[in-house]
């Protein structure tokens, strides 16, 4: 006997259509059943993908094209060059639970008009330990911190939680996977970034000229890390997002002076 689905899943499949993004794998009807790929493989044909089941798809994303860890499914950087079989929708939930981990179950809460999102405040008030220092960033030392870890470039979740003075993401921006409260490596990213903050300053005298060269430098630094390198590794100071955070810190001094020069 067939198992009927559950509200999520069948409220998922109805919406399909014949083929669907979610994040970077697309999913397509096939049959009675569904097939997926790599939203970049859409166009390959079918001979041309290595055919895996559905349980292999745990481990094929556990790391990326070039074998680096990745810390976190929902990073832009899914590998090519596969296809998986769904049999029946019990079989494509179990496929996208392997790529994003309980990406369907808040897919489904983000269509009701209170999803539950845990903000930051709420989210770093109860941490202990090792982290309790996160709840001591200001709002905008917090939002810096947060256009920094969950830009696009480092994870494709659609951002639904935030911190006093900064929107949530969009609607459909960067996917439909939302995310529901601060992950693992954002704690770990704002722990690091506490503690950057508790550093002696040092006093820095650069022109606008010299600051707008400092920020395309971290600009292009960021979008060509190696994608070898740790992803979660906050102690590396070329770490992209660490640059990343750099360049927001260094941008909103830009967009002052800006202001205050009528520009
Ligand atoms: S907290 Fe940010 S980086 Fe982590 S999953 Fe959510 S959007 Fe992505």
């Amino acid at each position: 006997m067939t198992r009927p689905a559950h509200p999520a899943l069948a409220a998922f499949v109805a919406q399909l259509g014949d083929e669907f993004l979610f994040a970077q794998v697309l999913v397509r009807r096939s049959g009675g059943g569904f097939e997926l790929c790599h939203t970049d493989d859409a166009a390959a044909a079918a001979e041309a993908l290595r055919l895996v089941a559905v349980e292999a798809l745990r481990e094929l994303a556990l790391t990326t094209e070039t074998g680096a860890f990745r810390p976190l499914k929902s990073a832009p950087t899914l590998r090519r060059g596969w296809r998986a079989k769904a049999m029946d929708a019990h079989s494509l939930e179990a496929a996208l639970n392997h790529l994003y981990p309980g990406g369907l179950a808040d897919w489904f809460a983000a269509l009701g008009e209170n999803p539950g999102a845990t903000h930051y405040r709420e989210f770093t008030g109860r941490q202990t330990g090792m982290y309790r220092i996160t709840a001591m960033l200001n709002d905008a030392q917090a939002a810096s911190v947060i256009r920094a870890c969950c830009d696009a470039r480092f994870c494709l979740k659609r951002r639904l939680w935030t911190v006093a003075g900064l929107e949530p993401d969009a609607a459909s921006t960067p996917s439909v996977v939302p995310c529901l409260e601060p992950c693992a490596v954002f704690l770990e990213f704002a722990r690091k970034a506490a503690r950057l903050e508790q550093e002696d300053r040092l006093a820095v005298s650069i022109g606008a000229g010299e600051l707008e060269t400092l920020l395309e430098a971290l600009a292009a630094g960021a979008a060509a890390a190696d994608a070898n390198r740790r992803e979660a590794d906050f102690g590396d100071a070329a770490n992209p997002r660490r640059m990343q955070l750099l360049w927001e810190k260094l941008r909103g001094l830009h967009v002052e002076k800006e202001k205050a020069e009528g520009h």
